[in-house]
């Protein structure tokens, strides 16, 4: 029995002073990664470090991708990929309103765009025809000029894509992965 409770004593006035200022350490720790979290905002902490806005002059850049802007959305071909993108292994959030202009009175479209961050990228066109990934990165603009990274591989729905990520033409509902190394 004594020694039952000599085992709970203990062993060095130290060590005791280690154990008790523990707790605190941890809720100190707490408290800042938390408040780091709350200043950086949700959309900088997913995107640890890389973050690529929207095109800020999007009919230029539409029409850098071979595309026309569109005063109505046209829905004859309705399709959706979705896109997860990759920086060092840090998702990147892929911004709302790729390819949307709403500098004027009413928005313009181009037939691939975006409406939020889901990564959900929307393919209305008044007629079926192929649109690639390379269009609708061209459209966003901040991929390309990031040098700081080569050219990503590509995954579709999991499986390695041999060829240029660019040349991907989007299918519905499938997963598109972008993954962009440091150079
Ligand atoms: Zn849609």
């Amino acid at each position: 029995m004594t020694a039952q409770r000599s085992s709970l004593r203990p062993a060095t006035p130290s060590a005791a002073r280690a154990r008790r200022t523990l707790p605190g350490v941890r809720r100190t720790l707490c408290a800042a990664s938390l408040a780091l979290a709350l200043a950086a905002g949700p959309a900088a902490a997913a995107a640890g470090g890389v973050e690529w806005p929207a095109a800020r002059d999007t009919a230029a850049q539409v029409e850098k991708a071979g595309l026309t802007m569109l005063d109505t959305e046209q829905l004859a071909m309705h399709i959706h990929t979705i896109l997860e993108v990759f920086a060092d292994g840090e998702q990147v959030t892929v911004p709302a309103d790729i390819g949307i202009d709403r500098s004027g009175p009413e928005p313009l479209y181009s037939p691939l765009h975006t409406h939020d961050e889901t990564g959900t990228v929307h393919v209305e066109s008044a007629e079926w025809r192929d649109f690639t990934l390379g269009q609708f990165l061209t459209e966003w603009g901040a991929p390309r000029e990031d040098t700081r990274f080569g050219a990503p591989l590509a995954w579709v729905d999991g499986r390695l894509w041999a060829g240029e990520a660019d040349d991907l033409v989007l299918r519905d509902g499938e997963t598109i992965t972008l993954r962009y190394t440091s150079r």
